[in-house]
């Protein structure tokens, strides 16, 4: 029973969406649930029966998840790639920093060495 397109017999205007009306299942009367507070129908008393999008939702959402997984776990692992690549960087640039120092440092010394060689 598709309670969306039908008109509500309360008010007679149309059923948009189906989570906002209801119809009975007997005389397929369908009516908003805001026009509509009780449960049975008022043109045969039989019980209402809701639009239940609850029933393939918990499905649907257990299908999404898998679906999703990759981009949830694809968040850490890129960090864990930024930080792989983050680390890598520093550790070469601690090494190129030390070898630039020492080398300013050995280049220093053969210059002061050179200097006072001159002076002496
Ligand atoms: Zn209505
Ligand atoms: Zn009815």
């Amino acid at each position: 029973m598709q309670i969306a397109g039908n008109s509500c017999k309360i008010c007679d205007r149309g059923i948009i969406l189906s989570s906002e009306g209801k119809f009975c299942p007997r005389c397929g009367t369908c009516v908003h649930l805001a026009c509509e507070p009780r449960d049975k129908c008022v043109v045969c008393g039989q019980p209402y029966q809701n639009f239940e999008p609850r029933k393939p939702d918990p499905l649907s959402e257990a299908v999404v998840p898998p679906a999703l997984r990759p981009t949830k776990s694809g968040g850490p692992t890129l960090a864990i790639l930024v930080g792989g690549v983050l680390l890598l960087l520093g550790v070469l640039f601690v090494v190129y920093a030390f070898a630039n120092t020492h080398g300013k440092l050995l280049v220093f010394a053969n210059w002061n060495r050179r200097q006072g060689r001159n002076m002496f």
